[in-house]
């Protein structure tokens, strides 16, 4: 039934790792990486970002806040130096329905979840 149909389609995903209150340490001074057609997408998860040469975005001098990224064999490595802008208050992800592939690697309780948390926890 269309009606019923779209209203399965407005439920909106629970984000668990708000609920659990982490502040997404993930989701700052991290690399991600864009393959196929999410490469095209870019500028609609990262609106402001900048394109670099490869040099430039490898430089551990880039330090000012912001997106960047770099073509390299065949995939957008993407550069997100301080918080990303899609984290809101609350550190919620203004994208989170839709955000990239790379960024639902961050899996609460996975792999890259316990490095992200210990690395803050080494920083601190
Ligand atoms: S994936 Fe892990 S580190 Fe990232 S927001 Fe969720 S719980 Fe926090
Ligand atoms: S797009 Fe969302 S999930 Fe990905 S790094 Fe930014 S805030 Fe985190």
């Amino acid at each position: 039934m269309p009606g019923g149909y779209g209203k399965l389609r407005s439920v909106k995903e629970r984000n668990l790792c708000v609920e659990s209150g982490c502040p997404a340490p993930c989701c700052s001074n991290v690399w991600l990486a864009l393959v196929g057609e999410e490469k095209k997408r870019v500028k609609d998860y990262f609106p402001g970002v900048i394109e670099l040469d490869q040099n430039d975005l490898h430089d551990k001098y880039l330090i000012i806040n912001g997106v960047y990224c770099s073509e390299y064999r065949g995939k957008l490595e993407v550069k997100i130096v301080g918080p990303c802008p899609n984290l809101k208050e609350g550190y919620d992800c203004d994208i989170y329905q839709d955000k990239p592939n790379a960024c639902k690697l961050f899996v609460m309780g996975g792999e890259e979840c316990s490095k992200a948390k210990k690395s803050v926890f080494r920083k601190g």
